[in-house]
């Protein structure tokens, strides 16, 4: 299949969250696996520097009402791999400092910025790259599948091409004026309740939810839990009326830089065989390295997160005075809401021979606290996907998780049929409350303290999974298939 994979960012050349990671992770493995992909994403001059933006290779024009706006094209490759990638350059859009927010406010212009990028993705796809699939992914490029639709709909030149749209964060609408409508290319016809209108708004996400032959999210669970008003955001109705068409994926981890085998930044390499003395090795490094005393024993809980509500960390404040009366260590790593970043300081001031808190963004800590823990915290609210959890598991750190979206997908409960089994990889709870993570706590702390066997066999159950893309790269091919049949 020739494949447009359609993103607002990808790694290494623009990213603000995962969406960059799966974007390219998932091109890589589609291309692994035989399909030709060109990944599309505006030209971010101040984030992608020169060497990596290759050539000019064409130019296309959009007419706007009152006025035709041209960009170039860009070719270039993802590093190391096959996949081709076209850059949209039109620097009054995207030669800015961020990619849609300055100065903690969204840009202004941000409607007219992705409606231009999605139609002049349009373009390239009836130019430079004709595809069988146009896989887009969240509000940004929720205008293609409407326009693929309406081409459709008219018998244009994309007729034979097939739509699958992706959401990876169902809380970022991309909702705008009515009167957005004239930059969209689309007739006002499909400004309606069904498709593109929403409570008397232009709504792009409601629009690649409704108008895309084949619908996806990050994973199994969130699919079925978006459905419901929870955590629907209130498009539950819409993704409800998709039915069998709504598939949850889960995201796969890209294995040459998740890899405790391979990763430079710790301590001491690993793997499944040699997790024992390459844990401790990397435990005590993370110990010095934090300031915290260098004890064996001692039960290390890593924490790697954006620290919002999302993230749970109510639980773990509310019972940390109780948690570290144990002989237990903390290692918090994370950056967001001042109110969090102040309690987790507290905490290291209060308990700081077993807390260590580091306020900030650091990648390469980021590594070295997953291999250098015992166990991983994730107590998620909600959790789309997720990947911390799913680096635990590659790293031998048995996560401890709230089962929702991809955490519930990702981890099997440490059970004793599930440890004999060799499925067993974590701690789940089901409901979402202190006293309930509590004893889930306790449970982990149990296993590790008194049944070391059970405990390695949690390790080496985590470390033989497939946690790559292999794995739902084929998921994805079955989808663009259906997107095929249905066209
Ligand atoms: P979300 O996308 O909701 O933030 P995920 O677990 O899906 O959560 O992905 C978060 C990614 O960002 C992971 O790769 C994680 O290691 C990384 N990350 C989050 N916070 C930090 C931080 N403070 N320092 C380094 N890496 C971080």
């Amino acid at each position: 299949m020739r494949i447009m994979m359609v993103a607002s960012e990808a790694v290494p050349f623009a990213k603000t969250g995962g969406l960059a990671d799966v974007a390219t992770g998932l091109s890589k493995a589609l291309v692994e696996v035989g399909h030709e992909v060109a990944l599309l994403m505006p030209y971010y001059r101040k984030h992608i520097s020169e060497d990596l933006a290759g050539e000019v290779v064409g130019e296309v024009r959009v007419d706007f009402p009152g006025a035709s706006i041209d960009a170039k094209v860009y070719e270039t490759t993802v590093p190391d791999s096959q996949v081709k990638v076209f850059l949209i350059d039109r620097p009054s859009f995207f030669d800015r400092s961020g990619l849609y927010v300055e100065d903690g406010g969204d840009y202004g212009d941000n409607a007219e910025r992705f409606l231009f990028f999605s139609r002049a993705v349009i373009e390239i796809a009836k130019t430079l790259f004709v595809p069988d699939i146009i896989h887009s992914n969240d509000w940004q490029t929720g205008l293609i599948p409407a326009l693929v639709l309406q081409d459709r709909e008219e018998q244009g030149r994309l007729s034979n091409v097939a739509t699958v749209f992706t959401m990876h964060n169902m809380a970022f609408h991309g909702q705008f004026s009515n009167f957005q409508m004239t930059n969209t290319g689309m007739d006002s016809r499909y400004y309606n309740w069904q498709q593109l209108e929403y409570f008397g708004s232009l709504n792009l996400l409601k629009g690649g939810i409704s108008m895309s032959d084949m619908v996806t999210t990050v994973s199994p669970t969130y699919a079925k839990e978006i459905c419901l008003p929870e955590f629907g955001y209130g498009l539950d109705p819409v993704l409800e009326n998709r039915g069998d068409d709504l598939v949850g994926i889960l995201n796969g981890v890209d294995m040459n830089v998740w890899n405790p085998a391979l990763d430079q930044k710790i301590a001491q390499q690993y793997d499944y065989k040699t997790h024992q003395a390459g844990k401790a090795a990397c435990k005590a490094a993370l110990q010095e390295e934090l300031g915290l005393p260098k004890n064996p024993d001692a039960m290390l809980f890593g924490l790697i997160s954006r620290l919002t509500d999302q993230k749970g960390l109510d639980l773990i404040t509310q019972k940390a005075t109780q948690i570290l009366g144990a002989d237990i260590q903390f290692a918090f790593l994370g950056t967001g809401d001042s109110n969090y970043e102040t309690l987790l300081k507290e905490l290291q001031q209060e308990f700081p021979d077993k807390v260590a808190a580091y306020i900030g963004f650091d990648d390469g800590l980021a590594h070295r606290i997953e291999a250098g823990s015992d166990a991983f915290l994730m107590p998620s609210r909600f959790e789309p996907c997720g990947l911390n959890q799913m680096y635990s598991l590659i790293y031998g750190t048995p996560p401890l998780v709230h089962a929702v979206g991809g955490l519930a997908d990702s981890v099997i409960d440490a059970q004793r049929h599930t440890l004999d089994n060799g499925t067993g990889t974590g701690f789940k709870f089901d409901k979402y409350d202190s006293d309930i993570f509590l004893e889930t706590v306790w449970r982990a702390v149990g296993m590790f303290k008194h049944h070391k066997e059970d405990w390695k066999k949690l390790i080496i159950n985590g470390m033989t999974l497939d946690s790559s893309w292999n794995r739902s790269a084929q998921e994805y091919v079955d989808v663009y298939q259906s997107a095929i049949e249905k066209r």
